[in-house]
């Protein structure tokens, strides 16, 4: 099989460089690997007089990367627009801040057949497509209309919210029905699968067994595949990088303080509002841990240009440095506030150096952040993970400490208790955690996932045979020499 996996933003192997977000994080390891093609945006935009839109096509392990420079004119509207001011709030429970007009959608859509026309390039009798997240919704059923007949997978790495609330996005019909193109559709967790499943029996109407549906386009199958990291890879990373220059100016610079830890994008589904106010409520409730514990908060700006967005940044400044201004001394910083992104290499050793990682998001699909500050903990001395109840990762990690982010009092008891909590209980939590984060890998998501595709394609065979389409494109997309087998294999 020849898979070609897709998503907005791709993910380069620069150990020195950022993440731009979980997905792209995730994904690259296991995409390096398996020879896939990955397409995504190149970050740029074309005026439409290219007449090759793959600004760039280069080795990615044992497959390929492939670069798309997305139409100008209608950019904006599908990505900061459409996918970002409609549908990033709406998965997120925040219908308050959807902002979206009818050129974004069409847009979103144009964009969508796009990236459909360009994949054709790709496409060869045994491919399959492996569509990443909220921003083609409609890449499947635009893939279909062109004839396509082989396995396409959709993975939502973001949650799926109540009806009444995805209800709340226009032409929310049109864009679900679009993905049941798809012969599987995968999500983190259980709620968002049956909040999916409920509302195709109950805004469309469509009988759903055992997690599968029967719709126009034939069969799909509704399951959930709970995304994870690569664990031995992270923890060794964690244990090398103490000797990072950044981290060990950290660790100088703590002269024997505590460090809490926080690292996230700028965005308000992670709740650092909230958080910042529960820190400053401990350190009101408990004078005494003054000078012997701050919080590291690492906001990476995220969709700057979005005024959601903006605001928070505005917001969380100003709330920063009045606690700061508050609580401060010459010789002591309550929170050291960072808006900028580290390498991943460099955020193991800052994980491992901090007694406390704080996640504490109103609203998370995943987020691996969690995952990832459990697995750089030094295992003859791990620190505790205070982990929010509406995080994905609270279904696996049971044994962190749960809040509720809503409940500011609460998060600033749970710091409290993680920073005063004996070895023995650090490690029993700690060493629970691990034997979830092993047995989830990033390595078996992705396994995992592309068994269930080809399981679900071969129950729709009564559709048209793939065989029977011409393959569109050059024989060979990519510069043999950077492509590899170019076939798909599995670990
Ligand atoms: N990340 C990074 N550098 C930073 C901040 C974050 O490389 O400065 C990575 C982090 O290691 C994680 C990802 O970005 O893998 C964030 O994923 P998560 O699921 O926590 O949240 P998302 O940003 O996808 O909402």
């Amino acid at each position: 099989m020849n898979l070609v996996v897709v998503s907005n933003r791709v993910a380069r192997a620069r150990a020195n460089e950022p993440m731009t977000g979980g997905l792209a994080a995730a994904l690259l390891p296991v995409v390096e690997k398996s020879g896939a093609v990955w397409v995504g945006s190149s970050g740029r935009v074309h005026d439409g007089s290219h007449k090759d839109s793959f600004a760039e096509i280069e080795a990615l392990g044992a497959g390929a990367l492939a670069l798309l420079d997305l139409p100008a004119a209608h950019y904006g509207g599908y990505y900061e627009g459409f996918a970002n001011s409609a549908l990033w709030p709406a998965l997120h429970s925040r219908s308050d801040l959807i902002r979206v007009s009818q050129d974004d959608y069409q847009s979103y859509r144009e964009v969508n057949a796009f990236m459909a026309r360009s994949l054709m390039r790709f496409r060869k009798p045994d491919t399959a497509f492996w569509i990443q997240d909220y921003h083609f919704l409609a890449l499947g059923a635009e893939l279909r209309d062109r004839g396509v007949r082989g396995p396409i997978g959709f993975f939502l790495h973001t949650p799926w919210p109540a009806r009444a609330i995805i209800s709340c996005v226009p032409h929310h019909r049109e864009l679900i029905e679009a993905m049941l193109a798809c012969d599987l559709i995968g999500f983190q967790t259980d709620d968002d699968c049956e909040n999916f499943i409920g509302y195709l029996q109950s805004e469309l109407g469509l009988a759903v067994e055992d997690g599968v549906v029967t719709s126009r386009y034939g069969k799909s199958r509704c399951a959930v595949f709970p995304i994870g990291i690569d664990v031995e890879k992270f923890a060794l990373q964690a244990a090398k990088a103490s000797s990072h220059p950044d981290v060990s100016r950290l660790r100088r610079s703590l002269n024997g303080e505590r460090l809490v830890i926080g690292v996230d994008r700028l965005d308000y589904s992670k709740g650092l509002v909230n958080r910042v106010n529960a820190f400053d409520r401990m350190l009101m409730a408990k004078p005494a841990l003054k000078r012997t514990v701050s919080l590291l908060q690492i906001a990476t700006p995220s969709r700057g240009t979005i005024e959601a967005y903006g605001n928070l940044q505005s917001e969380l400044a100003k709330l920063v440095s009045d606690v700061n201004g508050r609580h401060g001394e010459v010789d002591w910083t309550p929170i050291r506030y960072l808006n900028k992104g580290f390498s991943q290499t460099v955020l193991a050793g800052l994980y491992r150096t901090a007694q406390v990682g704080l996640v504490t998001p109103l609203h998370d699909g995943m987020n691996l952040v969690a995952k990832e500050y459990v697995a750089a903990q030094n295992p003859a001395d791990p620190g505790v993970l205070v982990l929010s109840k509406f995080a994905g990762a609270a279904n696996e990690l049971t044994t962190a400490l749960l809040v509720n982010p809503h409940d500011i009092e609460g998060m600033s008891r749970a710091i409290a208790t993680a920073l005063s909590m004996p070895l023995t209980e650090r490690r029993m939590r700690w060493e629970a955690m691990m034997r979830k984060l092993r047995a989830g890998t990033i390595q078996q998501w992705f396994a995992d996932f592309i068994e269930a595709l080809e399981d679900s394609r071969s129950c729709n065979t009564t559709s048209a045979n793939e065989n029977d389409v011409i393959a569109v494109g050059p024989p060979d997309p990519w510069p043999r020499q950077a492509a590899g087998s170019g076939s798909a294999r599995f670990h």
